[in-house]
């Protein structure tokens, strides 16, 4: 929904629509435009994004499609890290030492690039059961991981 009733002009940052909003509540360039994404949302919603704490994220990427469905409100960080690096390995594994079905983010396991283990435990109470007097076999880690799959930080 493209509010071309309202003279659209572009200040702050370029790439999002701004518009003549004297009846909106929050920030106005000039006491008269505001982002048109944040009046939408204000519209829909009765909330005012704080500014430099919350950020509009457009889902579909596209950042002058200001349908209210195309939008979502998220706090700054979360924004930022999302356009980083918007999906992260997920690992789903089994406990060598006590059997229980865990999960955690690939970078916090056994495979990630400077971990020296051989397998990741669901606790650190499991890890400390297995030392050289009760090694993993190889069975055991093989069976460690069961699956690595991708996850949205952020829907
Ligand atoms: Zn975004
Ligand atoms: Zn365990």
């Amino acid at each position: 929904m493209a509010r071309d009733d309202l003279m659209v002009k572009y200040f702050g940052n370029k790439d999002y629509r701004t518009i003549i909003a004297l009846d909106y509540p929050g920030y106005k360039y000039k006491g008269r435009y505001c982002y048109e994404h944040h009046y939408i949302w204000w519209k829909n919603t009765g909330h005012v994004v704080r500014k430099n704490k919350e950020e509009i994220h457009h889902i579909n990427g596209d950042k002058k499609d200001n349908c209210f469905k195309n939008l979502k409100l998220m706090p700054k960080n979360k924004h930022f890290n999302y356009h980083i690096n918007p999906v992260s390995l997920i690992v789903k594994l089994r406990c060598p030492n006590c059997g229980k079905l865990f999960e955690k983010p690939k970078h916090r396991t056994h495979l990630a690039k400077s971990n020296k283990s051989k397998a990741t435990f669901c606790s650190r109470k499991c890890a400390g059961c297995r030392n050289q007097f009760n090694p993993l076999t190889q069975k055991e880690i093989e069976e460690n991981v069961i699956k690595i799959y991708k996850k949205k930080m952020y829907e």
